[in-house]
Order: structure tokens, then C-alpha cells, then sequence
């Protein structure tokens, strides 16, 4: 019972399920929601976010302290998260044609999200998290892409503007000007 790639968390039956990755990956890149790859896993739901939330940061965590053991992993997570933020993006790009403007603003909730999870993974949250974050060039080409597929729709691009500046100009700002 000496295997070096053994972690040192407890795994859960998502852990255990010969396809755990390709359902995370599934999950990570959208094509997939939870209540389905648990569907299709055969496991509880609430396992399997338990799953995603704990044993893949874990994961993670351990590649972390051990790179050599688990190399083949992190950069497997990394590049579909990669993927997922330019699906996002494509996404984002289908619901401004399709004149979804409620799409657009929940595919920018989502792009933030996934560009969270791509600076914890990249630890660029270490010092200064938010701040790092919007000084990201990936941040700041989302913007200009949002802003760009919004130009039809002037009054959504001017709102989606200030409150692209408010997020980026941090905490206390309280837009409250005319
Ligand atoms: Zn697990």
C-alpha cells in the first residue's frame, strides 16, 4: 500500500467512477450539467457536486505540493478550462445573435466565474485577488468582446459599460452619479 499516486483524501464513488475526468471535464466546459453526469455516473447528485467542489480542488492541491507525481493532471484541467472559456465566449457570441441579451449577461457571469477558477488554478489570486483578476488580459478581452457584440444595443452596452467599470474599479464604488 505504498502507491506514490495515491491521494491522501478520501474518494468519494465520483472518485471511484472509471470516467470521473471525462464527466468533469464535461461539467468544467458546459456541455453537461451536474444532474446529468450524476444521471449518467449512476451516483448522487449532491455527491457529485460535493465531488467537483471538494475532491477536484483537493486534486489540485495535491498536484500542487506533488507536480512530479500527478503532472498529467493539472495541465488536463488547466487547458479545459481553457476550452471553456472560449466556448463561453462562442456562446456569448450565439445569444447576441440570436438578440438574447439576458444570454449575454448570464454568459458574463459565467465568463467571470470560469476566469476565478482560471486564476485560482494559475494563482494569480495569491496577493491581490480581484484586482489581479480585472488586469488579466483575458478580462480585459472579454470586455472589449461583450462590449463589441452589445453594439446594436446601445442602452444594454452602456449599462453593461458601468458596470463593467464599477467591478473593475473594485470595492466602494457605488456608482451613484448622474
Ligand atoms: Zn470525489
Amino acid at each position: 500500500m505504498n502507491n506514490p499516486r495515491l491521494p491522501t483524501y478520501a474518494r468519494c464513488s465520483a472518485c471511484r467512477h472509471p470516467d470521473h475526468e471525462r464527466y468533469e471535464q464535461r461539467i468544467i466546459d458546459g456541455t453537461i450539467t451536474q444532474t446529468q453526469a450524476a444521471q449518467a455516473m449512476g451516483i448522487e447528485q449532491s455527491t457529485l457536486s460535493r465531488h467537483m467542489n471538494q475532491c477536484l480542488h483537493r486534486r489540485l492541491a495535491e498536484a500542487g505540493l506533488k507536480p512530479a507525481q500527478v503532472e498529467a493532471e493539472v495541465p488536463n484541467v488547466l487547458k479545459h478550462a481553457v476550452d471553456a472559456h472560449k466556448t463561453t465566449l462562442e456562446l456569448i457570441d450565439e445569444a447576441h445573435a440570436a438578440g438574447d441579451l439576458r444570454a449575454c449577461f448570464m454568459g458574463l457571469q459565467t465568463e467571470l466565474k470560469q476566469l476565478q477558477f482560471l486564476a485560482t488554478l494559475t494563482g494569480q489570486t495569491d496577493s491581490s485577488p480581484e484586482l489581479n483578476l480585472y488586469l488579466t488580459s483575458d478580462y480585459i478581452t472579454l470586455q472589449q468582446v461583450l462590449i463589441t457584440s452589445l453594439a446594436d444595443f446601445p442602452e444594454a452596452r452602456m449599462k453593461l459599460s458601468e458596470a463593467l467599470a464599477r467591478l473593475s474599479s473594485g470595492a466602494g464604488a457605488q456608482g451613484g452619479d448622474a
